[in-house]
Protein backbone atom coordinates (compact mmCIF):
# COMPACT_ATOMS: atom_id res chain seq x y z
CA UNK A 1 0.00 0.00 0.00
CA UNK A 2 2.98 2.18 1.38
CA UNK A 3 4.73 1.70 -1.87
CA UNK A 4 1.68 2.45 -3.86
CA UNK A 5 1.34 5.49 -2.40
CA UNK A 6 5.09 6.29 -2.88
CA UNK A 7 5.23 6.01 -6.59
CA UNK A 8 3.07 8.88 -6.77
CA UNK A 9 3.61 10.99 -3.60
CA UNK A 10 6.99 10.49 -1.83
CA UNK A 11 6.30 13.32 0.84
CA UNK A 12 3.05 11.57 2.00
CA UNK A 13 4.57 7.98 1.71
CA UNK A 14 7.07 9.42 4.04
CA UNK A 15 4.61 11.06 6.68
CA UNK A 16 3.03 7.87 6.67
CA UNK A 17 6.30 5.81 6.98
CA UNK A 18 6.89 7.79 10.05
CA UNK A 19 3.71 7.81 11.47
CA UNK A 20 4.10 4.15 11.19
CA UNK A 21 7.50 3.81 12.92
CA UNK A 22 6.56 6.22 15.56
CA UNK A 23 3.62 4.01 16.46
CA UNK A 24 6.12 0.97 16.34
CA UNK A 25 8.54 2.74 18.39
CA UNK A 26 6.82 3.84 21.19
CA UNK A 27 4.34 3.44 24.08
CA UNK A 28 1.29 4.65 23.01
CA UNK A 29 -0.76 5.79 26.33
CA UNK A 30 -3.31 8.23 25.06
CA UNK A 31 -6.53 6.08 26.68
CA UNK A 32 -9.09 7.00 23.57
CA UNK A 33 -6.16 5.25 20.75
CA UNK A 34 -5.92 1.68 19.69
CA UNK A 35 -4.25 0.37 16.95
CA UNK A 36 -6.78 -2.04 14.30
CA UNK A 37 -6.13 -5.01 12.54
CA UNK A 38 -5.03 -5.46 9.56
CA UNK A 39 -8.60 -6.70 8.29
CA UNK A 40 -10.09 -3.45 9.45
CA UNK A 41 -7.33 -1.53 8.33
CA UNK A 42 -8.27 -3.03 4.65
CA UNK A 43 -11.45 -2.45 4.63
CA UNK A 44 -11.07 1.30 5.55
CA UNK A 45 -8.93 0.98 2.77
CA UNK A 46 -11.65 -0.51 0.35
CA UNK A 47 -13.21 0.80 -2.83
CA UNK A 48 -16.52 1.46 -0.99
CA UNK A 49 -14.99 5.01 -0.48
CA UNK A 50 -16.01 5.17 -4.36
CA UNK A 51 -19.57 4.60 -3.55
CA UNK A 52 -22.33 7.47 -2.95
CA UNK A 53 -25.37 5.63 -0.46
CA UNK A 54 -26.88 8.62 1.09
CA UNK A 55 -30.11 7.19 2.47
CA UNK A 56 -30.22 3.23 4.28
CA UNK A 57 -29.99 -0.08 3.04
CA UNK A 58 -33.54 -0.88 0.80
CA UNK A 59 -33.82 2.27 0.75
CA UNK A 60 -31.06 4.51 -0.97
CA UNK A 61 -30.98 7.90 -2.95
CA UNK A 62 -28.45 6.12 -5.62
CA UNK A 63 -28.06 2.81 -7.71
CA UNK A 64 -25.68 0.76 -7.37
CA UNK A 65 -25.89 0.14 -3.95
CA UNK A 66 -26.30 -3.63 -3.27
CA UNK A 67 -22.90 -4.77 -2.32
CA UNK A 68 -22.64 -1.61 0.29
CA UNK A 69 -25.97 -2.37 1.45
CA UNK A 70 -24.72 -5.84 2.78
CA UNK A 71 -22.10 -4.07 4.21
CA UNK A 72 -23.62 -1.88 6.21
CA UNK A 73 -26.71 -4.37 7.21
CA UNK A 74 -23.93 -6.73 8.35
CA UNK A 75 -22.64 -3.52 10.29
CA UNK A 76 -25.93 -3.16 11.73
CA UNK A 77 -26.57 -6.40 12.90
CA UNK A 78 -23.37 -7.06 14.33
CA UNK A 79 -23.70 -3.91 16.25
CA UNK A 80 -27.34 -4.97 17.45
CA UNK A 81 -25.89 -8.50 18.95
CA UNK A 82 -22.55 -6.95 20.36
CA UNK A 83 -24.58 -4.76 22.73
CA UNK A 84 -27.86 -6.65 22.79
CA UNK A 85 -29.53 -3.71 20.89
CA UNK A 86 -32.63 -2.99 19.15
CA UNK A 87 -31.46 -0.70 16.99
CA UNK A 88 -28.20 0.76 15.83
CA UNK A 89 -27.31 3.29 13.30
CA UNK A 90 -23.56 3.24 11.89
CA UNK A 91 -23.26 6.07 9.93
CA UNK A 92 -22.28 9.02 12.13
CA UNK A 93 -18.77 10.07 10.79
CA UNK A 94 -17.58 10.39 14.50
CA UNK A 95 -18.52 10.68 18.01
CA UNK A 96 -19.15 14.26 18.33
CA UNK A 97 -21.39 13.65 15.18
CA UNK A 98 -23.39 10.69 16.92
CA UNK A 99 -23.99 13.66 19.54
CA UNK A 100 -25.47 16.10 17.48
CA UNK A 101 -27.32 13.77 15.49
CA UNK A 102 -28.97 12.95 19.36
CA UNK A 103 -29.47 16.43 20.16
CA UNK A 104 -31.14 17.48 16.77
CA UNK A 105 -33.55 14.39 17.86
CA UNK A 106 -34.60 14.94 21.22
CA UNK A 107 -34.09 19.00 21.88
CA UNK A 108 -34.88 22.61 20.62
CA UNK A 109 -31.87 25.42 20.31
CA UNK A 110 -32.40 26.92 23.63
CA UNK A 111 -33.57 23.63 25.74
CA UNK A 112 -31.51 22.77 29.28
CA UNK A 113 -29.55 19.72 29.12
CA UNK A 114 -27.28 18.45 31.73
CA UNK A 115 -23.89 17.08 30.96
CA UNK A 116 -20.40 16.44 32.73
CA UNK A 117 -18.11 19.52 33.56
CA UNK A 118 -15.34 19.02 30.77
CA UNK A 119 -12.69 19.81 34.12
CA UNK A 120 -14.02 16.98 35.24
CA UNK A 121 -14.35 14.11 33.01
CA UNK A 122 -16.85 15.14 30.19
CA UNK A 123 -16.41 15.90 26.13
CA UNK A 124 -16.43 19.23 24.37
CA UNK A 125 -20.09 17.92 22.73
CA UNK A 126 -21.73 17.87 26.63
CA UNK A 127 -22.05 21.19 26.52
CA UNK A 128 -18.58 23.23 26.35
CA UNK A 129 -18.92 26.84 25.42
CA UNK A 130 -16.47 26.51 22.66
CA UNK A 131 -18.85 23.82 20.94
CA UNK A 132 -21.94 24.03 19.02
CA UNK A 133 -23.61 21.84 21.73
CA UNK A 134 -22.76 25.07 24.51
CA UNK A 135 -23.96 27.29 21.71
CA UNK A 136 -26.98 25.49 20.93
CA UNK A 137 -28.48 24.74 24.07
CA UNK A 138 -28.84 25.78 27.66
CA UNK A 139 -26.20 23.09 29.50
CA UNK A 140 -25.62 23.16 33.30
CA UNK A 141 -22.56 20.80 34.28
CA UNK A 142 -22.20 18.30 37.02
CA UNK A 143 -19.26 17.42 39.03
CA UNK A 144 -17.57 14.73 40.70
CA UNK A 145 -16.99 14.81 44.78
CA UNK A 146 -13.49 16.85 45.83
CA UNK A 147 -12.80 14.09 48.23
CA UNK A 148 -14.05 10.71 46.36
CA UNK A 149 -13.33 11.81 42.70
CA UNK A 150 -16.48 9.87 41.74
CA UNK A 151 -19.79 11.55 40.39
CA UNK A 152 -21.72 13.40 42.79
CA UNK A 153 -25.13 11.40 42.45
CA UNK A 154 -26.74 13.89 45.04
CA UNK A 155 -25.99 17.07 43.23
CA UNK A 156 -26.88 15.73 39.60
CA UNK A 157 -30.55 15.25 41.29
CA UNK A 158 -30.36 18.39 42.98
CA UNK A 159 -29.62 19.82 39.86
CA UNK A 160 -32.33 18.71 37.98
CA UNK A 161 -34.77 19.35 40.58
CA UNK A 162 -33.68 23.10 40.04
CA UNK A 163 -32.96 23.22 36.32
CA UNK A 164 -35.41 20.81 34.98
CA UNK A 165 -33.34 19.68 32.28
CA UNK A 166 -34.87 18.05 29.10
CA UNK A 167 -31.86 15.49 28.67
CA UNK A 168 -29.41 14.34 30.70
CA UNK A 169 -25.93 12.91 29.31
CA UNK A 170 -23.51 10.97 31.08
CA UNK A 171 -20.55 9.65 30.13
CA UNK A 172 -17.10 10.84 29.49
CA UNK A 173 -13.66 11.44 28.29
CA UNK A 174 -11.23 11.30 31.43
CA UNK A 175 -13.71 9.66 33.95
CA UNK A 176 -11.72 6.47 35.65
CA UNK A 177 -14.69 4.91 37.30
CA UNK A 178 -17.84 3.15 36.44
CA UNK A 179 -21.38 4.96 35.45
CA UNK A 180 -24.44 4.10 37.51
CA UNK A 181 -26.87 4.16 34.70
CA UNK A 182 -29.69 3.20 37.11
CA UNK A 183 -29.23 5.63 39.24
CA UNK A 184 -29.34 8.43 36.68
CA UNK A 185 -32.83 6.59 35.19
CA UNK A 186 -34.24 7.04 38.55
CA UNK A 187 -32.99 10.96 38.43
CA UNK A 188 -34.47 11.61 34.80
CA UNK A 189 -37.56 10.08 35.70
CA UNK A 190 -37.94 12.21 38.47
CA UNK A 191 -37.81 15.70 35.96
CA UNK A 192 -39.03 13.46 33.06
CA UNK A 193 -36.04 13.95 31.32
CA UNK A 194 -34.69 11.87 28.13
CA UNK A 195 -31.27 9.97 29.17
CA UNK A 196 -28.51 9.38 26.62
CA UNK A 197 -25.23 7.26 27.30
CA UNK A 198 -22.37 8.53 25.51
CA UNK A 199 -19.90 5.50 26.01
CA UNK A 200 -17.25 6.52 23.66
CA UNK A 201 -14.38 5.53 25.70
CA UNK A 202 -15.70 2.51 27.65
CA UNK A 203 -18.11 1.02 25.23
CA UNK A 204 -15.43 -2.15 24.75
CA UNK A 205 -15.60 -3.07 28.44
CA UNK A 206 -19.56 -2.65 28.30
CA UNK A 207 -20.14 -4.71 25.47
CA UNK A 208 -18.17 -7.96 27.07
CA UNK A 209 -20.26 -7.41 30.26
CA UNK A 210 -17.38 -5.77 32.52
CA UNK A 211 -19.08 -2.72 33.23
CA UNK A 212 -22.20 -1.41 33.87
CA UNK A 213 -24.36 -1.59 30.78
CA UNK A 214 -26.50 1.67 30.21
CA UNK A 215 -28.81 0.37 27.31
CA UNK A 216 -31.29 -0.69 29.83
CA UNK A 217 -31.83 2.44 31.34
CA UNK A 218 -31.36 5.11 28.83
CA UNK A 219 -33.55 6.09 25.81
CA UNK A 220 -30.65 6.06 23.73
CA UNK A 221 -26.94 5.22 23.60
CA UNK A 222 -24.00 6.85 21.34
CA UNK A 223 -20.82 5.96 20.81
CA UNK A 224 -17.35 6.08 18.78
CA UNK A 225 -15.95 2.96 17.25
CA UNK A 226 -12.35 3.76 17.50
CA UNK A 227 -11.55 3.57 21.31
CA UNK A 228 -11.93 1.00 22.68
CA UNK A 229 -13.88 -1.18 20.13
CA UNK A 230 -10.65 -0.81 18.40
CA UNK A 231 -12.66 -0.15 15.10
CA UNK A 232 -12.65 2.66 11.95
CA UNK A 233 -12.44 6.05 13.34
CA UNK A 234 -16.22 6.58 13.42
CA UNK A 235 -19.32 6.75 15.31
CA UNK A 236 -22.59 4.61 16.34
CA UNK A 237 -25.66 5.34 17.78
CA UNK A 238 -27.66 2.44 19.78
CA UNK A 239 -30.95 2.11 21.22
CA UNK A 240 -32.23 -0.94 23.73
CA UNK A 241 -35.51 -0.73 23.31
CA UNK A 242 -37.07 1.23 20.62
CA UNK A 243 -40.16 4.00 21.83
CA UNK A 244 -43.00 4.83 19.76
CA UNK A 245 -43.92 8.67 19.93
CA UNK A 246 -40.82 9.60 21.90
CA UNK A 247 -41.31 13.28 21.51
CA UNK A 248 -45.07 13.07 22.63
CA UNK A 249 -46.22 14.89 19.84
CA UNK A 250 -50.02 14.29 19.44
CA UNK A 251 -50.52 15.00 16.07
CA UNK A 252 -47.58 14.45 14.37
CA UNK A 253 -47.36 16.30 10.53
CA UNK A 254 -46.61 13.04 9.11
CA UNK A 255 -50.12 11.73 10.45
CA UNK A 256 -48.62 8.96 12.19
CA UNK A 257 -46.32 8.29 15.51
CA UNK A 258 -42.83 8.21 14.45
CA UNK A 259 -40.70 5.56 16.78
CA UNK A 260 -37.18 7.09 17.90
CA UNK A 261 -35.10 5.08 15.70
CA UNK A 262 -36.68 6.46 12.69
CA UNK A 263 -36.55 9.72 13.85
CA UNK A 264 -32.81 9.45 14.62
CA UNK A 265 -32.24 7.70 11.58
CA UNK A 266 -33.50 11.18 9.83
CA UNK A 267 -31.51 13.29 11.69
CA UNK A 268 -27.95 11.64 11.40
CA UNK A 269 -29.19 11.60 7.46
CA UNK A 270 -30.46 14.05 6.20
CA UNK A 271 -30.10 16.06 9.30
CA UNK A 272 -26.72 16.53 10.15
CA UNK A 273 -24.88 14.63 7.27
CA UNK A 274 -25.04 13.46 3.44
CA UNK A 275 -23.19 10.21 2.08
CA UNK A 276 -22.08 7.96 4.62
CA UNK A 277 -18.73 6.30 4.16
CA UNK A 278 -19.45 2.92 3.13
CA UNK A 279 -15.57 1.87 3.52
CA UNK A 280 -15.24 3.05 7.15
CA UNK A 281 -18.79 1.28 7.28
CA UNK A 282 -17.83 -1.89 5.74
CA UNK A 283 -14.44 -1.56 8.79
CA UNK A 284 -17.16 -0.99 11.31
CA UNK A 285 -18.71 -4.15 10.73
CA UNK A 286 -15.41 -6.07 10.00
CA UNK A 287 -14.35 -4.66 13.78
CA UNK A 288 -17.49 -5.54 15.31
CA UNK A 289 -17.28 -9.34 13.96
CA UNK A 290 -14.08 -9.48 15.71
CA UNK A 291 -15.68 -8.10 18.74
CA UNK A 292 -17.67 -10.87 18.66
CA UNK A 293 -14.99 -13.36 18.70
CA UNK A 294 -13.79 -14.90 22.56
CA UNK A 295 -10.69 -13.25 22.41
CA UNK A 296 -11.81 -10.08 22.86
CA UNK A 297 -13.37 -10.71 26.04
CA UNK A 298 -9.69 -11.96 26.84
CA UNK A 299 -8.49 -8.31 25.52
CA UNK A 300 -11.05 -5.96 27.04
CA UNK A 301 -10.25 -7.79 30.46
CA UNK A 302 -6.70 -7.78 29.96
CA UNK A 303 -7.60 -3.56 29.35
CA UNK A 304 -8.85 -3.47 32.36
CA UNK A 305 -6.32 -5.42 34.75
CA UNK A 306 -3.57 -3.05 32.71
CA UNK A 307 -4.74 0.17 33.90
CA UNK A 308 -5.20 -1.40 37.59
CA UNK A 309 -2.09 -2.84 37.62
CA UNK A 310 -0.71 0.88 36.48
CA UNK A 311 -2.49 2.36 38.58
CA UNK A 312 -1.15 0.80 42.18
CA UNK A 313 2.40 0.84 41.15
CA UNK A 314 2.07 4.46 40.32
CA UNK A 315 0.05 4.86 43.55
CA UNK A 316 3.20 3.15 45.39
CA UNK A 317 5.35 5.74 43.45
CA UNK A 318 3.41 8.61 44.83
CA UNK A 319 1.16 9.93 42.28
CA UNK A 320 -2.27 11.13 43.26
CA UNK A 321 -4.98 9.50 41.19
CA UNK A 322 -7.98 10.81 40.93
CA UNK A 323 -10.68 7.94 42.35
CA UNK A 324 -7.87 6.93 43.78
CA UNK A 325 -7.72 3.86 40.76
CA UNK A 326 -9.81 2.81 37.82
CA UNK A 327 -12.36 0.61 36.90
CA UNK A 328 -11.74 0.76 33.50
CA UNK A 329 -9.37 1.50 31.10
CA UNK A 330 -7.56 4.85 31.92
CA UNK A 331 -6.35 6.96 35.24
CA UNK A 332 -6.09 10.53 35.56
CA UNK A 333 -3.53 12.01 37.68
CA UNK A 334 -3.13 14.60 39.40
CA UNK A 335 0.11 16.37 39.35
CA UNK A 336 0.01 18.85 41.93
CA UNK A 337 1.72 17.50 44.40
CA UNK A 338 5.04 16.90 42.22
CA UNK A 339 5.28 20.12 40.97
CA UNK A 340 5.06 19.54 37.32
CA UNK A 341 2.25 20.98 35.41
CA UNK A 342 0.42 18.92 32.99
CA UNK A 343 1.70 19.98 29.57
CA UNK A 344 5.12 19.64 31.12
CA UNK A 345 4.81 16.06 31.91
CA UNK A 346 3.25 15.23 28.53
CA UNK A 347 6.05 16.79 26.84
CA UNK A 348 8.75 15.36 28.44
CA UNK A 349 7.13 12.08 28.66
CA UNK A 350 6.77 12.02 24.95
CA UNK A 351 10.65 12.66 24.95
CA UNK A 352 11.37 9.40 26.14
CA UNK A 353 8.93 7.53 23.60
CA UNK A 354 5.65 7.95 26.23
CA UNK A 355 3.07 9.40 24.72
CA UNK A 356 0.57 10.52 27.04
CA UNK A 357 -1.99 14.26 26.82
CA UNK A 358 -2.27 16.73 29.63
CA UNK A 359 -5.72 17.12 30.95
CA UNK A 360 -7.60 19.01 33.22
CA UNK A 361 -8.47 17.41 36.87
CA UNK A 362 -11.67 17.97 38.99
CA UNK A 363 -11.51 21.42 40.63
CA UNK A 364 -8.18 22.25 37.90
CA UNK A 365 -6.42 25.54 38.80
CA UNK A 366 -4.46 25.73 35.60
CA UNK A 367 -6.02 26.49 32.16
CA UNK A 368 -7.12 23.86 29.84
CA UNK A 369 -3.98 24.51 27.49
CA UNK A 370 -1.37 23.82 30.52
CA UNK A 371 -3.38 21.73 33.44
CA UNK A 372 -2.73 20.03 36.40
CA UNK A 373 -2.73 16.37 34.99
CA UNK A 374 -2.35 13.55 32.54
CA UNK A 375 -4.56 10.81 31.40
CA UNK A 376 -3.26 7.42 30.78
CA UNK A 377 -4.94 4.67 29.30
CA UNK A 378 -3.95 1.17 28.63
CA UNK A 379 -6.11 -0.10 25.14
CA UNK A 380 -3.61 0.46 22.71
CA UNK A 381 -0.50 -0.76 24.09
CA UNK A 382 -3.07 -4.35 25.38
CA UNK A 383 -3.77 -4.56 21.83
CA UNK A 384 0.24 -5.12 21.45
CA UNK A 385 -0.25 -7.92 23.56
CA UNK A 386 1.64 -6.32 26.93
CA UNK A 387 0.40 -7.48 30.35
CA UNK A 388 1.07 -6.93 33.79
CA UNK A 389 4.84 -6.78 33.96
CA UNK A 390 5.01 -4.47 31.36
CA UNK A 391 2.85 -1.98 33.71
CA UNK A 392 5.17 -2.68 35.89
CA UNK A 393 7.86 -1.65 33.61
CA UNK A 394 5.84 1.42 32.35
CA UNK A 395 4.80 2.47 35.42
CA UNK A 396 8.36 2.96 36.59
CA UNK A 397 9.83 4.87 33.09
CA UNK A 398 7.07 7.16 33.74
CA UNK A 399 8.19 7.90 37.99
CA UNK A 400 11.57 7.99 36.34
CA UNK A 401 10.99 10.91 33.96
CA UNK A 402 8.53 12.61 36.10
CA UNK A 403 11.12 12.52 38.88
CA UNK A 404 14.07 14.40 36.88
CA UNK A 405 12.07 16.72 34.76
CA UNK A 406 15.62 18.27 33.50
CA UNK A 407 17.67 15.31 32.61
CA UNK A 408 17.92 14.96 28.92
CA UNK A 409 20.12 12.36 29.07
CA UNK A 410 18.01 9.85 30.32
CA UNK A 411 15.30 10.88 28.54
CA UNK A 412 17.50 9.50 25.77
CA UNK A 413 18.19 7.00 27.49
CA UNK A 414 14.94 5.95 28.53
CA UNK A 415 13.61 6.00 25.00
CA UNK A 416 16.11 3.25 23.86
CA UNK A 417 14.85 1.06 26.37
CA UNK A 418 11.33 1.53 25.22
CA UNK A 419 11.49 0.86 21.64
CA UNK A 420 13.67 -2.50 22.68
CA UNK A 421 10.62 -3.49 24.70
CA UNK A 422 7.71 -2.30 22.21
CA UNK A 423 9.42 -4.43 19.01
CA UNK A 424 9.00 -7.57 21.70
CA UNK A 425 5.59 -6.52 21.02
CA UNK A 426 5.05 -5.40 17.66
CA UNK A 427 1.88 -3.89 15.96
CA UNK A 428 0.32 -6.29 13.54
C1 LIG B 1 -14.07 10.70 21.99
C2 LIG B 1 -15.38 11.13 22.50
C3 LIG B 1 -16.40 11.64 21.66
C4 LIG B 1 -16.25 12.05 20.23
O1 LIG B 1 -15.45 11.49 19.42
P1 LIG B 1 -14.97 12.06 18.00
O2 LIG B 1 -15.08 10.82 17.18
O3 LIG B 1 -13.60 12.55 18.25
O4 LIG B 1 -15.90 13.12 17.55
C5 LIG B 1 -17.64 11.90 22.19
N1 LIG B 1 -17.88 11.71 23.48
C6 LIG B 1 -16.94 11.27 24.33
C7 LIG B 1 -17.30 11.09 25.76
C8 LIG B 1 -15.65 10.98 23.86
O5 LIG B 1 -14.72 10.58 24.73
Amino acid sequence: MEDLIRQFDHEIADAIAGETERESSTLELIASENFVSPAVRAAAGCVMTNKYAEGYPGNRYYGGCDFVDIAENLARERAKKLFKAEYANVQPHSGSQANMAIYFTLLQPGDTVMGMDLSHGGHLTHGSPVNFSGKLYNFISYEVKKESGYIDYEQVAALAEQHKPRLIMTGASAYPRDIDFKKFREIADLVDAFLIADIAHPAGMIATGLLNDPLPYCDAVTTTTHKTLRGPRGGMILIGQDKENPLGIKAPKSGRLKMLSEIIDSQVMPGVQGGPLMHIIAAKAVAFKEDLQPAYLDYTRQIIKNAQTMAEKLIAHGYDLISHGTDNHLLLIDLSNIGISGKKAERILEAAGITVNKNMVPFDTKSPFITSGIRIGTPAVTTRGMTEAEMDKIADFIHQVLSEPKNDELRVEIKQQIATLCHQFPIL
